[in-house]
């Protein structure tokens, strides 16, 4: 890859980790690649640690550069040839198929994979593997605010407009989001905002490091949410401040929304949530009257089994004010994952087909069976959540076999002991990744894949720009794309479609099969990326212009309006009880991403997050002897943490935080909840009753 000459060879692109996908140029030296931070409209110039040290990886000891397989005789994994290791998959593959029927083979992406690969790897399950059953980690990172922007708005797209809008808010509410440590570098627009004299008011049990920025901070019981909210609607109701012009121009459902918020006394709401009535009030009349206001969720309010109707809440709200579809205002939601936005757009999720399309549609189903060349009766119908999907693994009705694709389950999926049984029981488990993840370390054949800087593609980020990813040089030997690597399984399982590995090629096709859906790429190309930087979807026409905001004039529902719906409090799935007196709560740290099978093995991302800990109030550690820094076990009716405390005033005392980035002993998703909303099917990280007390020795 490196010119002969040894002259540097750069390539401008985005960072491979959060929906922020900040810009950066990578410049490689005889086969060093540096990173440099590129000025873009996300990030400004800006990166984090996590983007600053992204190239580390590339070069590492750890990165896989041979297939394995599990030998027979030891039971360990050995290097393979990749013939070897195909066969093994292809052979496995047919076995499992033959003996169960197709539906006994699975598929589960991953919300960092690029728009392409997502799009193929749902081709690749309907289409090569003729089942179901796909779904991927994006489940558990925006379904909820994802299902209820598709309710109210008829549409999903994070933020329905550019991220420098935040900028004009007079008023920034933020709930269960805390970008200063998620992504730090969209803080420049917040602190644009409050430059300007506008208020940031932030939702969360801890004060985050968002929070302590904020002109206010509510800091409510875990899983009140939804309360909190329909309290701020009830109060814009009695203080005269909802938009009845807008609210009958643009709306439905309004009086039911009225008739269930009119229940929500802020006395009582204060009693529920902790929030004091004073603190209600100053919000909803920032927000109400600030000529501007942007409301945003994030995990914190959407990783609930009342997830969607949480976030529906706080919709209902923004609704009521008007919000919507005027500069410098709105709704939107924080996405997370790198690709979370494109990688539920194009084919990867249980339900949808490419261009965000219902799967049960049957004019999409032609559509997108036209653009594959195949019968759309042949097209299997829906599969099932991803949560849904794991813990049926390896059950008598469930599948037998597993083919993961940039993900590791075993760290980041709730109840995450009972899903590692499940993997532990398949026929087959195949694993594609950079690194012996802890999800590969169970597989039966791990394959390697090139990593963000080897290889062209595109990304959607968090607003719904379409962004290209450059390779700067080729993979090391031995190591293949993800796209090679589905074109070949392909080719070998007889599948009737054609399968590229070229990017190029692919995102072409993409393109046919999105054209007419709610997320149209058909004016979308490599080339017009390269010009403008970004593209923002829908963007059907090639000659016509993109949409970087949506709603100005109407909604995309059937009759042009947004929808109100009447949504209520309920109890978590699981409530404190004198067994598990306290509430545990999960997060991420600035340090580390998701399962942290990439950051913990980043040595500067490591010094500056060691490890796992467990943050406590210490009027709590108090009460329970705990000091700071002893180690402590987390215990839920699921299983057990462990991890040093941490005490800090920051959080409330009823409540304990952990991170979730760790595997082993210190696994947070070994002790979280698997209910799931029945919507969107996000489990409920975000709560779960649990009880603290010292480790023993
Ligand atoms: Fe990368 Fe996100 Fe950090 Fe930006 S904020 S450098 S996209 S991890």
């Amino acid at each position: 890859a490196t010119d002969p000459g040894g002259s540097p060879r750069e390539a401008a692109t985005h960072c491979p980790y959060c929906a922020l996908q900040c810009g950066m140029t990578l410049r490689e030296t005889g086969g060093r690649v540096e990173v440099l931070p590129r000025d873009f409209p996300t990030n400004r110039g800006g990166l984090c640690q996590k983007g600053w040290t992204a190239a580390d990886l590339l070069d590492h000891p750890d990165r896989l550069t041979t297939p394995l397989v599990r030998d027979a005789g030891t039971g360990q994994l050995r290097p393979a040839s990749w013939a070897e290791a195909m066969e093994r998959i292809v052979g496995g593959v047919r076995a499992v198929q033959d003996r169960h029927g197709r539906d006994a083979v699975a598929v589960f992406g991953g919300g960092g994979l690029t728009n392409e690969k997502a799009y193929a790897l749902g081709k690749f399950a309907r289409v090569a593997l003729r089942t179901r059953h796909i779904d991927y980690n994006g489940r558990w990172c925006m379904s909820s605010a994802a299902a209820a922007g598709n309710r109210a708005f008829g549409v999903d797209r994070g933020l329905p407009f550019p991220l420098a809008d935040l900028g004009r808010a007079r008023t920034l509410l933020m709930v269960g989001a805390n970008p200063a440590e998620t992504m730090p570098p969209l803080m420049r627009h917040v602190a644009d905002q409050q430059a300007a004299g506008g208020t940031l008011i932030v939702v969360d049990p801890r004060a985050t490091a968002t929070a302590r920025q904020a002109d206010l901070h509510l800091q409510p019981v875990p899983g009140t949410d939804l309360a909190l909210a329909n309290a701020l609607l009830h109060i814009a109701l009695t203080e005269g401040y909802v938009d009845r012009a807008y609210v009958a121009e643009r709306t439905t459902g309004f009086d039911e929304v009225r008739r269930t918020v009119a229940g929500y006394w802020p006395a009582e709401v204060e009693r529920l949530t902790g929030v004091p009535v004073a603190d209600l009030e100053t919000t909803a009349r920032a927000l109400a009257t600030a000529g501007g206001a942007i409301i945003l969720t994030a995990r914190g309010a959407e990783q609930h089994a009342k997830g969607v109707d949480t976030v529906t809440a706080f919709i209902n709200l923004a609704l009521a004010l008007g919000l919507p579809g005027r500069p410098g205002s709105g709704y939107g939601c924080l996405t997370g994952q790198g690709n979370g936005q494109g990688g539920r757009e194009h084919g990867q999720k249980a339900d949808q087909l490419p261009g965000y399309r219902s799967i049960t549609d049957p004019a999409a189903r032609a559509h997108v069976a036209g653009v594959w060349g195949v019968d759309a009766d042949e097209l299997p119908g829906p599969g099932v959540p991803a949560y849904q999907l794991l813990d049926s693994l390896g059950t008598p009705a469930g599948p037998k076999a597993l083919l993961v694709f940039g993900s590791n389950p075993v760290v980041s999926a709730p109840r995450a002991a009972r899903v590692e049984g499940r993997l532990r029981g398949l026929d087959l488990l195949v694993v594609a990744d950079l690194v012996r993840s802890e999800t590969a370390e169970l597989a039966d054949v791990v394959l390697p894949t090139a990593q963000w800087a080897e290889e062209d593609g595109t990304m959607t980020n968090l607003e719904g720009r379409v962004l290209r990813r450059r390779a700067v040089r080729t993979p090391p030997p031995g190591v293949r794309t993800d796209l090679a690597i589905i074109a070949d399984l392909a080719d070998r399982l007889g599948a009737k479609a054609g399968f590229g590995d070229d990017p190029a090629e692919v995102f072409g096709e993409l393109r046919r099969a999105s054209a007419g859906g709610v997320a149209d790429y058909a004016g979308v190309s490599y080339d017009r990326i390269e010009a403008a930087g970004g593209v923002f979807w829908p963007c059907p026409d090639a000659d016509a212009p993109d949409t970087p905001r949506l709603f100005a004039d109407a909604f995309p529902t059937p009759d042009g309006r947004a929808r109100f719906r009447a949504v209520d409090h309920r109890p978590a799935a699981e409530e404190v009880c004198p067994d598990y007196p306290l509430r545990l709560t999960t997060g991420r740290v600035l340090a580390q991403y998701q399962s942290g099978a990439q950051t913990r093995r980043v040595a500067a991302l490591r010094r500056a997050a060691p490890g796992a800990f467990v943050e406590l109030h210490p009027d709590l550690a108090a009460r329970l002897g705990v000091g700071d820094g002893e180690e402590v076990r987390v215990t839920s009716r699921r299983g057990e943490l462990r991890a040093p405390a941490r005490l800090t005033p920051t959080i409330r005392p009823d409540t304990v935080f952990a991170p979730f980035h760790w595997g082993g002993a210190a696994r947070a998703n070994s002790v979280t909840n698997d209910a799931v909303d029945p919507i969107s099917g996000m489990p409920e990280f975000k709560i779960c009753a649990v009880r603290v007390e010292r480790a023993q020795a």
